[in-house]
């Protein structure tokens, strides 16, 4: 890669004040044509240019991004990574991604901050507790590290943490998947970018697709604010906008975009040094390397494209964080903000064909897709490259609501769709 980022090109650079850094990706003018066109530069999207790049040789690619590079769920997401999914399908895709994120940093010459802390889904009543552990044992049968946890041994390890059988909901333990953990989520897109445009790949920003372009039943190219691209093969990574780019070429999904909020407090000195979520009380918490509680919550209920949500969301989150952690109960809220996530009726992705001939798509993540970034984009760059799924994401195809075959992931999704 050119302009490797290490301790000596820092010295170096630092004898001319850090003024001749170069850019860490260019910003071409669209070609007339490409091999492979990718909507939407996500982290996903990103991460397939990448890899049809370094695993297929594909390198007559451009990414076009109606806004900038990593600025749709990419940068509004609570970052949480973690793989354990109840389903044989769901669990190899997301162990796929997590062992990618494991020497992610290092093979994209780019620190992603990848901190594998822990995260434990704490259950509250009984039969959250056997869903908890059906959850693991299946885990394990996969391969995938995961434990179960009393409430004692939670209080052990997160000693802030109300575990009171007096609490309304009161905390009977949880599952803990040690490798689990978060990741600097601008980082990954920033990575992906740089690595990606080295190896020849266009990003194009500030570039909106306005229109899927066809001939028969085949996809030829797109037309975009900055002009028509004609392209031999065309991935649709647009997370909540999946639907509006289907309708421009002709076809439905069973998807629904929403609102989903996240907010961070003022920044404190170190208070807890893993990741707690909650189903029943519907709500997660990390704490940032800025030292800023970083909460997220549940859907917004209601369909729509503004990032932003509505209050009682914020007011239930809160209430549910201050439950478990009560002496957060005079912490300041910064600053919150929405992203759109599109979500699929069994809380799973669509990754592969479409009715058109050529085209293909990557969406429905819905609350979930931060932690797949890399395996996603591994597995899409193959569907790209071959025309035909990898047996990992095959299982993933649209058809399936259509022959039935459903990966039903609600209880290990995390946040209730
Ligand atoms: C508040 C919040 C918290 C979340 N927390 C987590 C979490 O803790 N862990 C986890 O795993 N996941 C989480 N997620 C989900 C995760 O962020 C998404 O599933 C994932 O980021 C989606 O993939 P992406 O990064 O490629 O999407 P995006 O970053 O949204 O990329 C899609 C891109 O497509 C572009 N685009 C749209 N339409 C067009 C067009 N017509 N032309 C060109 N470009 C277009 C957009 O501008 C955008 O940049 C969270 C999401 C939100 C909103």
């Amino acid at each position: 890669m050119k302009n490797r980022y290490s301790i000596f090109s820092l010295a170096r650079n630092a004898l001319s004040h850090h003024e001749k850094w170069d850019r860490a990706w260019r910003s071409p003018e669209p070609q007339p044509a490409y091999d492979v066109i990718i909507i939407g530069a996500g982290g996903h999207g990103l991460a397939t240019a990448y890899y049809l790049a370094k695993e297929h040789g594909i390198t007559n690619v451009a990414v076009v991004e109606k806004g900038w590079l990593g600025g749709g769920n990419t940068a509004r997401n609570t970052t949480i990574v973690r793989s354990n999914y109840l389903y044989d399908e769901s669990a190899h895709l997301f162990e796929k991604s997590l062992k990618l994120w494991e020497g992610l940093s290092q093979e994209l010459n780019y620190n992603v901050m990848f901190s594998q802390r822990g995260v434990y889904n704490l259950g509250h009543t009984l039969q959250e507790m056997r869903d908890i552990h059906r959850r693991v044992n299946a885990n394990r049968l996969n391969g995938i590290d995961s434990e179960v946890v009393d409430a004692r041994q939670i209080k052990q390890e997160v000693p802030i943490i109300n575990t009171s059988p007096d609490a309304r909901y009161p905390i009977l333990g949880a599952s803990l998947q040690r490798r689990a953990g978060t990741a600097r989520h601008d980082g990954v897109a920033w990575g992906y970018a740089r690595a990606a445009d080295a190896r020849g790949v266009d990003i194009i920003e500030n570039c909106e697709v306005t229109n899927i372009l066809r001939d028969g039943g085949r996809v030829t190219g797109v037309e975009t604010t900055r002009g028509t691209i004609k392209a031999k093969k065309v991935g649709i990574v647009v997370a909540g906008h999946s639907g509006v780019l289907a309708d421009m070429a002709g076809f439905r999904l069973p998807v629904e975009s929403h609102p989903l909020q996240a907010l961070v407090s003022e920044p404190v000195k170190p208070v807890l040094d893993t990741v707690i979520m909650s189903n029943a009380v519907h709500g997660y918490i990390s704490q940032s390397d800025k030292g800023e509680l970083v909460i997220g919550a549940g859907i917004d209920s209601y369909n729509g494209y503004g990032q932003r949500g509505s209050f009682n969301i914020i007011e239930e989150t809160i209430a549910a964080i201050k439950e478990m952690f009560p002496m957060f109960s005079r912490m300041r809220m910064l600053r919150h903000w929405g992203g759109i996530v599109d979500t699929t009726p069994d809380a799973t992705p669509i990754i592969g064909k479409t009715p058109v001939d050529n085209l293909f798509i990557n969406c429905g993540w819905g609350t979930g897709g931060f932690k797949a970034t890399p395996g996603s984009g591994w597995v899409f760059a193959h569907t790209l490259a071959t025309g035909e799924p990898h047996p990992i994401n095959a299982p993933f195809s649209l058809d399936r609501y259509t022959t039935g075959y459903l990966v039903d992931e609600h209880g290990a999704a995390g946040v209730a769709h």
